[in-house]
This record gives structure tokens, sequence and C-alpha cells, in this order.
């Protein structure tokens, strides 16, 4: 399969692409590492323009680092599968996230007050990450549950 575009992942960060499309975005940036890097600096540099603080943008992305991490020193095999998935989730949460902090939908589902208390208490990260993750299923129509 060949590399996705970067107009593309532009696309996809700016939730400008159909479900569909991003089904397979998000199932490309699950095993190849040089369009997740591409994905991940587009996003930076995405951020950068809407003037999100560079220290969320970096917390988030440690965040990630670190989830990556520990998911690649488990067992690689029977990990894989879950691994591919939790990493597909923060990215797509991580990448939510930025957006909404941008529209301001971000105070509407969660109370934080103060956004420099993540720096003293990283299980707010995970908070958001959830919560991200629940408008992402809502955004995608998922009614599985
Ligand atoms: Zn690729």
């Amino acid at each position: 399969m060949e590399h996705l575009a970067e107009k593309m992942l532009v696309s996809y960060i700016n939730l400008e692409i159909d479900a569909r499309q991003q089904e397979l975005i998000e199932d490309h940036l699950g095993y190849c590492e040089h369009c997740l890097e591409a994905y991940l600096n587009l996003m930076d540099a995405h951020s950068y323009d809407l003037n999100v603080s560079d220290h969320f943008v970096d917390n988030t992305l440690k965040e990630i680092d670190i989830k990556h991490a520990f998911h690649m020193k488990e067992n690689q095999n029977s990990y894989q599968q879950q691994a591919k998935r939790t990493m597909t989730h923060y990215m797509l949460a991580a990448g939510l996230t930025i957006v909404l902090m941008m529209t301001g939908a971000f105070q509407s589902f969660i109370n934080i007050t103060d956004l420099s208390d993540m720096e003293h208490k990283p299980s707010i990260t995970d908070q958001l990450m959830k919560q991200t993750n629940n408008i992402m299923d809502y955004i995608k129509g998922d009614n599985s549950q």
C-alpha cells in the first residue's frame, strides 16, 4: 500500500474527511511508522499555526511516546494488535484534544479551570484522552455499546 499523502493527513487532522477515509488512515497509521511520524510532525506544525501552547502539545506528545514505548516493550506478538489500537486511539485523541481545545468545546466536556494543573497531575491527561475517545466514538456514530 502507498503511504498517505500529506494533504490527506492534514484533512484528517482537520477532521475534514468522511468516516471511511478516517478508518483507512487510522488503519495505516497503526502499522506504518513512516506515516505516523509524518502525522505527528504535521500535527505539531499544525498546532503551532493554531497557537496552541507548546507546553500542552509537548505533554500530549510525551504521553503518546510513553504509551507507545510501554506497549512496544511488551510481548510483540500478542500485544501487537492491542498496541496498534491503543496507539491509534491516542493519536486520534491527541489530535482531537487539540482541535477541541481550539474550538473551546473542551470546557463543556470536562471541568478544567486551569490547564497548568496538568503539569502536576498527569492523570488528567488520561482523563482528557478518555473523554476525547468518548467524543470520538460519538462523532463516528459508534452505537455498538
Ligand atoms: Zn505509510
